[in-house]
């Protein structure tokens, strides 16, 4: 597997990650166990998780932590004050069955995250800490949205950051976060580079993000097949063609009037509506499966949508000009569509 430098961290990490969030929410325990070590095998030495991905990280200590030399681990806290923090982590070195993360972030630090890590708690402070015990070696941040990316970027306080590339979602690209990052010497790590699962044809997703030198893509894998077909296209390089490169900008076309990038710009809302949360059901749907969007709990936020008034405050705020209301109602019916088949299927 070609490996790559990963910013200022100096690792040598394998040109993809592996993301580890369905290994948790879609299969069991012998499935993961299976992946895991085929993408060790396959020479994958970077590992992306999180305390917030189910048993995610259980699943990993339990599979691979015999080979803890095979690879580097990064995994996230959503803690947002100190105790939480240090809980978070100890909880995330027992289940990983190590006594050290590769690269420790704070998940989801969107912008206005700059209020818990360096103002009031001051949970910078605990990375530095937990880095001065030897609990973890490089400090990062995962975040949808742009420019609270390159804020952090650029303060200096960060090694490492987690943002989504893809061929349909490229402001990174385009609004020069790769560069950027690059220029800071930051490590970037490329989430959903498959689009959090709407994106198929992994010659395009891989084409598109593997032109970035400086960016290791983190994928998500499902079955054996799928990995070893990417790690073939990552071993044996993309060349796009110019009947690629249409196909890709049709595609792009045709999703990018409502492809959620998670952002959360375009909340809050006035009448309570959980734009994000339904706007990325079909990247929940993809990740979580059909039971997870099932439960009362995400229906409840599905049917808030109800409650949307028109006003398109939203619709403003959103720097890709969704559509929301209308993007919503679709996502709205094709929810029900699923749930009446779902219930037609257990009454049979
Ligand atoms: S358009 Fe609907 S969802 Fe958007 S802010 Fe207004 S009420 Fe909320
Ligand atoms: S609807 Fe727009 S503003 Fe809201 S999360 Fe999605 S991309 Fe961001």
């Amino acid at each position: 597997m070609k490996q790559m430098r990963l910013g200022r961290t100096g690792l040598e990490v394998s040109r993809i990650g592996f993301g580890a969030l369905q290994i948790a929410t879609k299969y069991d325990y012998a499935h993961a166990q299976r992946l895991l070590n085929l993408a060790l095998d396959l020479g994958i030495n970077m590992l992306d998780t999180a305390r917030g991905y189910q048993d995610s990280e259980e699943r990993i200590g339990r599979a691979i932590s015999h080979r803890r030399d095979d690879f580097f681990i990064a995994t996230k806290s959503g803690g947002r004050t100190r105790k939480d923090f240090w809980e978070s982590l100890d909880e995330s070195l027992r289940r990983l069955r190590t006594d050290h993360v590769d690269i420790y972030q704070f998940h989801g630090a969107e912008t206005g995250s700059e209020k818990y890590i360096f103002e009031g708690e001051s949970t910078i402070e605990c990375m530095r800490e937990a880095r001065d015990q030897g609990k973890i070696r490089f400090i990062g941040f995962s975040s949808h949205s742009l420019d609270g990316t390159l804020s952090h970027a650029r303060s200096g306080h960060f090694d490492v950051l987690l943002y989504p590339v893809s061929y349909v979602g490229n402001e990174a690209a385009e609004r020069g976060l790769v560069q950027e990052a690059e220029r800071l010497d930051v490590g970037f790590l490329g989430m959903k580079p498959f689009g959090g699962g709407r994106l198929g044809e992994a010659r395009y997703c891989l084409g598109y993000v593997l032109q970035f030198p400086s960016m290791a893509p983190v994928i998500g894998f499902e079955t054996e097949a799928e990995l070893r077909e990417v790690v073939n296209l990552v071993e044996t390089g993309v060349e796009l063609t110019d009947a690629d490169r249409r196909e890709m900008a049709k595609i792009k076309s045709q999703l990018g009037e409502k492809f959620c990038r998670g952002c959360g710009y375009c909340q809050p809302c006035p009448q309570g509506v959980p734009v994000l949360s339904v706007m990325f059901y079909d990247v929940y749907h993809k990740q979580f499966g059909d039971d997870w969007i099932a439960r009362d709990e995400y229906r409840k936020e599905i049917e808030l949508v109800d409650r949307c008034e028109e006003c398109r405050q939203c619709v403003e705020r959103c720097p890709f000009d969704l559509d929301i209301p209308v993007v919503m109602r679709e996502i709205v019916a094709r929810y029900r569509e699923l749930m009446r088949a779902r219930e037609g299927r257990r009454a049979r």
